[in-house]
């Protein structure tokens, strides 16, 4: 299917790796012009030349911290203007409703609800000047479903799905679109990460730990980031211009419920 977008400038953030990369590579396929963005510059520069090889599109760089202010305004210096926003950046840690304090709730708040709403703020304005824009936010299946150990990143999460689902019926009139994509469990360096966490804690073997995940998914396995950035591209594309304010769920049906 042609997504109507090639030649569109994309900001996809958090985007060397993961899921963040999996959005990047599937705009790029659709022939849209990105500006990347991770705080390390290595990794970020390996997945801008890969990209640039595979798909023959610009890329830019910024390598930045998109949760810090600083970072953020370097960021947004050289998208300059763009067609599309997909904000993203690292989850909160986890931990015991009875561990955090303001300080913490506010990094989590900074993080993963203030910073997309900022980007928001700052890129959506000239997209309705110019009648199009696309935004996806990329939240978790925990504002669906709470992941008890996840309270900080329930409660930011949950805050920015609050602010997109009123901010996109203020702005659809203007051919702009506001959705979230929530990623359930996906096979990257952060489920690496997690998974391995979990092997060294309770003695189990890494592969008997994602077996037992996957036990628990009716799709059987965790989900790619190749797909989900498909999803994301189509939600992003001419064929999505009636979707507003939704948050589509990529959990391979683990979230149990019938809508
Ligand atoms: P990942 O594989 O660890 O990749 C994270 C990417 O974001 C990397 O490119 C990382 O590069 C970049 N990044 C992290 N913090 C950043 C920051 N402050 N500023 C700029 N770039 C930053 O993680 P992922 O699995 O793709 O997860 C992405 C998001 O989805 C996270 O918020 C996560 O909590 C959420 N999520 C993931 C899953 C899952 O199953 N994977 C499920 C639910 C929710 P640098 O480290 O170099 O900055």
């Amino acid at each position: 299917m042609d997504l109507g977008i090639k030649g569109k400038r994309a900001l996809v953030c958090a985007s060397s790796k993961g899921l963040g990369r999996g959005c990047a590579v599937a705009l790029a396929e659709a022939g849209v012009d990105l500006v990347l963005n991770a705080r390390g510059a290595e990794a970020l520069e390996a997945t801008a030349a890969d990209i640039r090889t595979k798909y023959n599109v610009n890329v830019e760089t910024v390598a930045a911290d998109v949760t810090s202010e600083d970072g953020r305004a370097k960021v947004l210096a050289v998208a300059g203007q763009v067609d599309i926003l997909v904000t993203n950046a690292g989850g909160p840690p986890p931990g015991m409703w009875t561990d955090w304090d303001r300080a913490d709730f506010i990094a989590a708040l900074d993080a993963n609800m203030l910073t997309p709403i900022a980007l928001i703020k700052a890129l959506v304005p000239r997209m309705m000047e110019r009648g199009w824009g696309r935004v996806v936010n990329i939240t978790s299946v925990s504002v669906k479903a709470p992941i008890p150990v996840l309270g900080l990143s329930n409660a930011a999460r949950t805050g920015l799905t609050g602010y997109v689902a009123g901010t996109s019926r203020q702005v659809a009139s203007r051919g702009v679109t506001i959705n979230n994509l929530l990623p359930g469990l996906h096979d990257t360096d952060r489920m690496i990460s997690l998974d391995t966490n979990a092997s060294e804690t309770t003695g189990k073997s890494f592969d008997d730990i994602r077996a037992e995940k996957c036990a628990s998914i009716p799709a059987g396995r965790y989900g790619t980031a190749d797909e989900f950035g498909a999803t994301c591209a189509f939600i992003c594309s001419q064929h999505a211009g009636f979707m507003i304010g939704q948050n589509v769920l990529l959990d391979g049906g683990a979230t149990v419920s019938t809508m």
